[in-house]
């Protein structure tokens, strides 16, 4: 699944390929994929520009010239592509945007969970979980105090703590083992357990690790490219994620691979012990 910094790298290359583009014609192959009603999704932006296209946590936000913004979730294999108008697509390509300029930008999900959905923007922030969505793991908008305020008044096990996109937004199964593994906390500490100092440490990694992997254009893993013809290069940064079994880089013990709230998780026993897991 695209973590946020792999939507992030999509964002990149849809800036390139598909903003300051008018739109000439939409084809949709898979109904679903659309929220609205598809004519007039069709009708509302046949016509239009997109002008630029944004991100909040996982969604990216298309901007339209007449006020409109299209909301689209990758969710599991959702990629975009661009080639020449009327190039040819396989039964993978759900929605094809016609560009006047003789290009096309392609939607393909091979397993159909991606959704789009039009709003007027500024409305945008009411749709599925962005209403509720926490703060983008960045200096400027992650707070500590803040995450302190929150941690305290959960007893959620942290690796899920972390991975609900309403505490911060943006991370995903991969960089939640590899910031627990960093700041040498177990995935299954209480979250109103961690010390300030845990909080403190946790809090910086997270942020310097979103933004490595942005820059490395995220981790390609399974069959997630990011769609203009680049794999992201940050799976040969990645310490404990897929690496059940092996030796912890830091001190040499086996990493082990558990459930964590239904996620497949991996970690150090010995370099993440914690007290209360010696039950
Ligand atoms: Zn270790």
């Amino acid at each position: 699944m695209p973590e946020m910094p792999e939507v992030e790298t999509v964002r990149r290359g849809l800036m390139n390929i598909a903003a300051g583009r008018k739109i000439q014609g939409i084809d949709v192959y898979y109904g679903k994929t659309i929220e609205n009603d598809i004519e007039k999704f069709r009708q509302a932006l046949i016509g239009q520009t997109i002008e630029r296209i944004d991100r909040r946590g996982k969604y990216l936000l298309f901007r339209f010239t007449n006020n409109l913004t299209m909301v689209s979730h990758l969710r599991m294999e959702g990629s975009y592509y661009r080639q020449l108008n009327d190039g040819p697509i396989d039964k993978h390509t759900h929605v094809v945007f016609h560009f006047t300029d003789g290009t096309e930008l392609c939607y393909r999900d091979t397993r159909k969970f991606g959704r789009m959905r039009l709003v007027k923007t500024g409305e945008e922030m009411q749709v599925g979980g962005l209403k509720t969505m926490g703060p983008e793991p960045t200096t400027k908008d992650f707070k500590v105090d803040y995450f302190k305020r929150i941690l305290k008044k959960s007893r959620s096990k942290i690796k899920p703590f972390l991975l609900n996109q309403d505490h911060v937004a943006g991370l995903g199964n991969i960089y939640c083992d590899e910031v627990l593994w960093q700041s040498r906390i177990n995935p299954e500490q209480p979250a109103n357990t961690l010390t300030d100092e845990q909080i403190q440490i946790l809090h910086d990694n997270i942020i310097k690790e979103i933004a490595k992997a942005t820059k490395y254009k995220g981790t390609t893993v399974h069959t997630f490219m990011n769609a203009f013809g680049e794999a992201g290069a940050f799976q040969n940064q990645l310490e404990v994620y897929g690496r059940g079994g092996e030796k912890c880089e830091r001190c040499g013990h086996k990493l082990v691979k558990i459930k964590v709230a239904q996620r497949g998780t991996t970690f150090c026993p010995r370099c993440q012990a914690w007290a209360g897991d010696q039950k």
